[in-house]
Formats: C-alpha cells, sequence, structure tokens
C-alpha cells in the first residue's frame, strides 16, 4: 500500500468522550482525514459508563466544561454548580451535533490492536469488527480513568441479587426499592453513590477499607443571574485558569500554614468549608501538600467536623482519615455524606477491623459473619492513567508492545508520547499534570498541541515523530523529583498505581502545574520539538528541525 494514498487516514482517534469529541474536531479543523473509533454505542466516554445514581462531576460546570468556543460556552445554560451525569451526556451529545462529529465516530467498535509500520511509517489499526485502519498518527484519547478495578474477593461471581462497578454502570434503570444493598469502597464513586441511596432502599451497608476526606460541595441550582455574572467575565477567568497549577481560575498561595495563628487557620478552614469546592483546602496555605504539619492542621479540622456531625462516636471514629496526608489521595465532595451514618437504616463496615471473607449467593462474608444483600455494589475503583493504553495490543518499533515497555512503570516524555512508538500522542498522558489539574482544560491544551505538532509536521513533510529516549528518561525524572517535594508518595493512590495488584508503583502524573506545563509543551514546539525526533520519509534523519527554528 502507498502511504500517501487514499486508504491511509492521517490519524484514527480512540474514544468519543470529552477528549475524543475535541479532538476529532481539532483534526477536522485542520484539514486531517480521520476515523474515530467508541467502544460504546453513544458519546460520552466516561460519563456514558458512570451513571451510577448521584453520579455528578467535582469541579464546577464554568471549569469542567469546553473553552475552545465562545458561543458554546454562551449559549449553554448549566443547571447547577456540579452537573450530573446526565447532563454532561446531554452536553457532549450537543457538542457533537453542534460541531457536526458523530458522523467521524464508528460506535459499537473497539479498538483492538495497533501496529507500527516502520517502512512507510503509518499505524495499522485493528478493531473489533474485524476491519483494518491505516493512519499515519494514531491518537488514543482514552480517558485516564476509564478500565474499572474489579476487586479480588473470592466468591465475586456467586452473588446472586444484581451487582454492578459503578464505571459500567447499566443503562436499565436499577430499582433499590426494599432492598438490601452493599456497596464496597469509599472514593469518590462510594461517596456519590452511598448519598444518593441512603434512604432510597431498605437497608445500605458500606463496606469501607479506607476512610477518605469528604468536604462539602455546597451543590446549588445556577440562576440565569449568577450564569451572567460569570460570563462576563469568562475569557479573563479562562485565560487566568490556563496560567495556574490546578488549572481553575484560583491562584495557588505562597503563605505557610504555620505561620498562621490557630485562630487564624480556623477562620481560613472555616470558610474553606462553608463556601468550599474541591480545592478549597488546598487553597488556603502554599505548604498543605508539602509540609506534614501543616498538612495535619487540615486533617484535624475535617476529622473535628465528623465528630461534630456523626453522633456514634465509635462510628465517627472508623469515619475519621488516618496514615494519610489530605489530599494525597483525591478528597471527595459530599454535602450529605457524614450525617448519612446517623441513619438507622445505614449500617458501616470498618474493613480494618472486620475484613471481608468471601461473596456468597445471600451476601458478603466478614470475619464477624454474614450481611445479607440484594444488590451490591462495586466502587472499586480504575485501573487509571495505564490501563486503557495497555489493553489495546499496540506494538511499536521491532514489534515491541507497549504493555513490555511499561512493565517496569509507564514513561513518557511530556506525557505526550513514548519513546518507540512513533507517530502515538497520549491526550493527558501519564507524565502530563491529567488528573491533578481540570481535566478539561488539560485534554484542550493536550489536544491543542498534537493538532499544532501535525500541522507543523504536514508543512515540513515529516513524516515521523517519536519522543527521544534520553529526553524521556529526564522528563520522567523531572517528574519524580517533583513530586518527592510533596506529601503525595505518602498514600496508597490510584496515582501510584497502588489499587491494581502487581501494578509499578511509580507516580504517573506531573505535579508542577497546569500553567507551568503548558509553557514547557509550547517552548518546546516553538524550539522546533526539542526531545523529539523527526525524520522526512525520503531521509529518515532528524533533519526537520533546522527547517523550522
Ligand atoms: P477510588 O478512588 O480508587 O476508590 C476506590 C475505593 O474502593 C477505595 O475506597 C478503595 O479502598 C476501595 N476498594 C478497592 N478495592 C477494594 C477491595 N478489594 N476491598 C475493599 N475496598 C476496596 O475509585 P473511585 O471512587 O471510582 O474514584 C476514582 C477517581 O475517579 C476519583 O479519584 C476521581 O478522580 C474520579 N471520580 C470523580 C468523580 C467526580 O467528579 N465527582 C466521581 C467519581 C470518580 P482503598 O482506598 O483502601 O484502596
Amino acid at each position: 500500500m502507498n502511504p500517501h494514498s487514499n486508504d491511509v487516514l492521517d490519524a484514527v482517534v480512540v474514544g468519543a468522550g470529552f477528549a475524543g469529541l475535541y479532538a476529532i474536531k481539532r483534526l477536522t479543523d485542520a484539514g486531517f482525514r480521520i476515523q474515530a473509533f467508541e467502544s460504546g454505542d453513544g458519546i460520552g466516554g466516561t460519563w456514558y459508563w458512570n451513571r451510577y445514581p448521584g453520579a455528578r462531576v467535582d469541579l464546577e460546570c464554568w471549569d469542567y466544561s469546553y473553552s475552545f468556543s465562545p458561543e458554546l460556552q454562551d449559549e449553554w445554560d448549566w443547571p447547577e454548580r456540579y452537573p450530573t451525569s446526565a447532563e454532561l451526556m446531554r452536553y457532549l451529545n450537543h457538542v457533537a451535533d453542534r460541531f457536526d462529529l458523530r458522523r467521524h465516530v464508528r460506535f459499537n467498535t473497539k479498538v483492538e490492536a495497533a501496529e507500527f509500520d516502520e517502512q512507510r511509517n503509518i499505524w495499522r489499526v485493528t478493531t473489533s469488527d474485524g476491519k483494518v485502519t491505516h493512519a499515519r498518527f494514531f491518537v488514543p484519547a482514552t480517558g485516564v480513568l476509564s478500565v474499572p478495578k474489579p476487586p479480588e474477593i473470592p466468591g465475586i461471581g456467586t452473588f446472586a441479587g444484581e451487582s454492578h462497578h459503578t464505571g459500567r454502570w447499566p443503562h436499565h434503570e436499577v430499582n433499590f426499592e426494599g432492598k438490601r444493598v452493599g456497596v464496597i469502597g469509599t472514593g469518590s464513586s462510594g461517596i456519590q453513590v452511598i448519598q444518593a441511596l441512603a434512604g432510597e432502599c431498605r437497608h445500605l451497608t458500606v463496606f469501607q477499607r479506607t476512610a477518605v476526606y469528604v468536604v462539602p460541595a455546597k451543590n446549588h441550582p445556577l440562576t440565569p443571574e449568577m450564569r451572567a455574572r460569570v460570563r462576563a467575565i469568562y475569557a479573563e477567568r479562562r485565560a487566568v485558569s490556563r496560567l495556574t497549577r490546578f488549572g481553575i481560575a484560583v491562584p495557588f498561595p505562597v503563605e505557610s500554614a504555620l505561620d498562621a495563628t490557630p485562630q487564624e487557620r480556623l477562620k481560613k478552614y472555616e470558610n474553606a468549608w462553608e463556601n468550599s469546592q474541591l480545592l478549597g483546602f488546598r487553597m488556603c496555605y502554599g505548604d498543605i501538600l508539602s509540609n506534614e504539619a501543616a498538612n495535619e492542621t487540615v486533617a484535624e479540622f475535617i476529622r473535628g467536623k465528623i465528630g461534630e456531625t456523626v453522633k456514634d462516636p465509635q462510628v465517627a471514629a472508623k469515619l475519621m482519615p488516618r496514615g494519610f496526608p489530605f489530599g494525597t489521595k483525591r478528597p471527595c465532595l459530599g454535602d450529605t455524606y457524614y450525617g448519612v451514618y446517623n441513619r438507622a437504616d445505614v449500617t458501616l463496615v470498618d474493613l480494618k477491623q472486620t475484613p471481608i471473607d468471601r461473596v456468597v449467593p445471600e451476601g458478603i462474608v466478614t470475619n464477624q459473619g454474614l450481611h445479607e444483600l440484594d444488590v451490591l455494589i462495586y466502587a472499586t475503583g480504575y485501573d487509571a492513567l495505564t490501563g486503557a493504553l495497555t489493553r489495546i495490543d499496540v506494538r511499536g518499533i521491532d514489534g515491541r508492545t507497549l504493555t513490555d515497555k511499561w512493565s517496569g512503570g509507564a514513561k513518557t516524555y511530556l506525557g505526550l508520547m513514548t519513546s518507540g512508538f512513533p507517530n502515538l500522542f497520549t491526550v493527558t498522558g501519564p507524565g502530563s499534570p491529567g488528573p491533578l489539574a481540570n481535566m478539561s482544560m488539560s485534554i484542550e491544551q493536550h489536544v491543542d498541541w498534537i493538532t499544532r505538532c501535525m500541522i507543523d509536521l504536514r508543512k515540513l513533510g515529516v513524516e515521523r515523530i517519536d519522543a527521544d529516549a534520553q529526553a524521556e528518561e529526564d522528563w520522567m525524572q523531572h517528574v519524580q523529583e517533583v513530586v518527592a517535594k510533596t506529601l503525595y508518595l505518602k498514600a496508597n493512590s490510584w496515582y501510584v498505581g497502588a489499587n491494581v495488584p502487581g501494578k509499578p508503583h511509580v507516580f504517573l502524573p506531573y505535579l508542577g502545574g497546569h500553567g507551568t506545563y503548558r509553557k514547557k509543551c509550547d517552548d518546546v514546539a516553538a524550539a522546533g520539538y526539542t526531545g523529539f525526533l523527526l525524520s522526512r520519509a525520503s531521509t529518515r534523519e532528524t533533519d526537520a528541525r533546522s527547517a523550522m527554528v
């Protein structure tokens, strides 16, 4: 096959969620011929699968939405501060229709394999419908939290009732009325589902392995006046967000919590509790995430709130997070969470004291006996950051698989490419700020960069780009140096792959901040893609850079 023939597309995009849709938009606007594949039968990605009761995003709608189109921003009326998954699905479907993106997606089609053809510098992509698609670039926009991680508990398949993972929630209505429901897991998904189901079923039993910090969401409906206030300054707000650490329009403070008096701290923390958003407490002082004593002041404040809310002191004690600093596992949002445990029809099972022995047809057996259940919900998280990529049989130079390359921990240059896999771009991949910043803004920044890069390569007649192995080593070392200055390594979180047995423990997101990272990516591109190897078809040498700078 001639690599310049019409049979070879410019790019294959995987996924039709936030990232995939934006990649389709930008790449087709730039005149590239693309094909996108989506395993679900509709638009939405993460939100297509996460439709469990109570599912909603924990960033404000103003931040967790596309910024590329002022018209889109103006015409979409968010009904609440934190949109539900159903509202996000409506939004993403609107985006797909408004920009005519749907026609580029083949639904119900899983990408099973992608192999790089070194002679032709193209990817050969095999899909579940048995077809093969050839493209110059391969862009898996597969999300960082898209592969559910069921727990390893003996007997799981024997349960006689209905059971669902929050990340693969069925599209039919699940009836909880009169049912005894068990929830395993108290991360963001578990906290949301627990709040939604308390009082809606006969009895709710929560199986908690690790207590987390839950701060008030303060969700509320939005009025036309509230929306107008944001719209009046929206462009400015977005511009500021692009430069900040977390990709939202709140600057990161420099003051130390330890320089403040207890009264000053209390005032600040009460304010964060009352007017909170996800990052509220981390934004109180500059050293909450880097100094254990400073961090403990927040941790103790939240434990105090738990003690005030939960009437049974023994239950309150079980709900108080200990053993890892605040913020090093993602804190959760919930307006009613701790109050749930004051209900007679809710039971908390602390798995540290009474571990699960096995699942049986009637329910869950702990070392204290059987909890009879009709419905079992697994809110046990994801094979995060790498799971969706390594589940595709990706083969690069010399047929090396991505799984093999990442067997000691994922490595990328800038979270954009991994050396030995030319023309493969990751979106919010390991080594980028991804889940530690505003995800929708990170997605736009990545896709904008990838599009710019592909346009530059097209201009220059460059057919192949790869990450330089040394640049990649240096970048991953930098990622580790940055996290080593913080408290994040003190928690067993999905950021380090601790929730997946056998997964290498490597901290994968880049903590240097969204704004800093954006500048670094822009500088690299402006300097002619330093740290990348570019080659023209004829020469296969890295001579393109000189043409650019
Ligand atoms: P998660 O944070 O990884 O939480 C999984 C929970 O399951 C943890 O409590 C974990 O306990 C528990 N667990 C795992 N295996 C278990 C086992 N074998 N036995 C007992 N307990 C077990 O997963 P998630 O709640 O789905 O959230 C993942 C991420 O998705 C979040 O951090 C967030 O970034 C995103 N998310 C966001 C929203 C939102 O925007 N509101 C909603 C949902 C999810 P351990 O802590 O002890 O491992």
